[in-house]
C-alpha cells in the first residue's frame, strides 16, 4: 500500500480519530424484527435512490484516501441488494480499505460462506435474538431460523470470526440470554447482547429502558458467577467479559446508555447515501446528490472535513441537533 495512505489520519473536532464506515447498501430487509421495522406501511426507496455500486466504491475511494480503512456493510439486509459480492469485491480493490465486514441477519448468507472466506472479509455480525424458532419467528416475523442457523454453522466452519448480535428485550428474550451466552463456552465467538434503542419507525417500545447494560450483565452473572470484566479493544462499543474456559467471550453494548461516544471512531452512510456523524443525528450530508450534481473528489473531501468538523461530542447532543426531533426512524434506512 502507498506509504502516505498508511500514514493518513483523520480526526473530529473533539481530537477524536475516524477511520470505520459503516455503510448501509440497501433499506430493504427480509426480516420484520419488530424492534427495527413496522410489519407493513414500508416505503421501500426506489433503486435510483440508493448509491449505485460505483458512486460506493468512488466514495469508499475518497474516504479510504482521507484516513477510513474498516467498512461495515450493513442495510437493511445486505445480501438483499443484488450482486453484493460484487460489491464487495469492488470495495476490497479500493487502496486503503484494510478490513471488511458484514453485519447480516444470516437469511441468505449460506450460499456466499465459501467466497466470502476467499475475498478475506474480516468478520461477520450475525444478529440473531433467540435459538427458539417459535420465538424467532414472532420477534421476526417471518420463518427463516432455519437459514440463520445454517449461516452461523458454515461461517463457524469456515473459521471467519463471528460476532453473534442480540437485542435484549423486555418480555421476549429474556430467557435465551443464559443459552445464548453457553454458545460460547465451546465455540470461539463473542456473543453481544444490545440495549434496545427507539430505532424502530414507531418510537420506544418502553417509557423506560428496562434491560440496561447493568441490568443484562448482573442477569448473566447470576447463571455464571465466574464472568471476568476483561480489557475492551480500543474503540470498542461493547463492555467485554470472559467466563474461565469458554472458547468465545461476551460482549455487552450499552447502545441507548451511550456509554462509548467518548471514543467513537465511526460514520454511517445510509443507503440512500446520506452521511451521519452519529447513530442518533439525523443526517449532515447528502453525499449522493453532491456526486450526482458532478462535485469533483476534492470538493467532496472537502464537504467531508467540514461535517467532521462539526461532529456532536456524543448521541444526547446529536439528538438535540435533530431538525426532526423525533428519534423513531427504522435501523434498517440508518444502516444498524
Ligand atoms: N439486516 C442486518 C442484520 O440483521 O444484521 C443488518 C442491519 S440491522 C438494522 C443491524 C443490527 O441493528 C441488527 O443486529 C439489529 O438487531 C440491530 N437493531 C435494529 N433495530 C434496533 C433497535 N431498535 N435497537 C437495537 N438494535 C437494533
Amino acid at each position: 500500500m502507498n506509504q502516505s495512505l498508511m500514514q493518513q489520519q483523520l480526526f473530529d473536532n473533539h481530537g477524536r480519530p475516524i477511520n470505520y464506515l459503516r455503510l448501509a447498501v440497501t433499506d430493504r430487509c427480509n426480516l420484520r424484527c419488530f424492534y427495527c421495522m413496522p410489519e407493513e406501511g414500508i416505503h421501500y426507496l426506489p433503486k435510483k435512490e440508493l448509491l449505485s455500486f460505483e458512486e460506493i466504491q468512488r466514495l469508499v475511494a475518497i474516504m479510504a484516501s482521507m484516513g477510513i480503512s474498516k467498512i461495515r456493510i450493513t442495510g437493511g439486509e445486505p445480501f438483499v441488494r443484488t450482486d453484493l459480492m460484487q460489491l464487495l469485491r469492488m470495495i476490497k480493490s479500493v487502496e486503503g480499505v484494510q478490513d471488511i465486514h458484514i453485519t447480516t441477519n444470516g437469511v441468505l448468507t449460506a450460499p456466499h460462506v465459501d467466497e466470502l472466506k476467499e475475498l478475506g472479509i474480516a468478520s461477520v455480525n450475525l444478529s440473531l435474538d433467540t435459538l427458539d424458532k417459535q420465538r424467532f419467528h414472532e420477534i421476526t416475523r417471518r420463518d427463516e431460523f432455519d437459514k440463520t442457523l445454517e449461516a452461523l454453522q458454515l461461517l463457524l466452519a469456515a473459521k471467519i470470526p463471528v460476532k453473534l448480535n442480540a437485542v435484549v428485550m423486555d418480555g421476549k428474550n429474556i430467557d435465551d440470554i443464559v443459552p445464548m451466552v453457553e454458545l460460547a463456552k465451546d465455540h470461539p465467538i463473542s456473543v453481544r447482547f444490545i440495549e434496545e434503542m427507539p430505532f424502530n419507525g414507531e418510537g420506544s417500545h418502553y417509557p423506560k429502558l428496562l434491560w440496561t447494560h447493568h441490568k443484562i450483565v448482573e442477569h448473566i452473572r447470576l447463571a455464571f458467577p465466574s464472568l471476568q470484566k476483561v480489557d475492551d479493544p480500543k474503540n470498542s462499543t461493547a463492555f467485554h467479559y470472559q467466563i474461565p474456559n469458554f472458547k468465545g467471550n461476551i460482549g455487552v453494548i450499552a447502545a441507548f446508555s451511550r456509554t462509548f461516544c467518548g471514543t467513537c471512531n465511526r460514520i454511517r452512510v445510509t443507503a440512500q447515501g446520506v452521511l451521519k456523524t452519529c447513530l442518533y443525528d439525523d443526517g449532515v450530508l447528502n453525499i449522493k446528490n453532491l456526486m450526482r450534481e458532478g462535485r469533483t473528489d476534492a470538493e467532496l473531501r472537502n464537504a467531508l472535513l467540514k461535517a467532521f468538523a462539526q461532529r456532536p461530542k456524543d448521541g444526547f447532543e446529536a439528538e438535540q441537533k435533530r431538525s426532526n426531533k423525533k428519534v423513531n426512524e427504522s435501523m434498517s434506512t440508518i444502516g444498524g
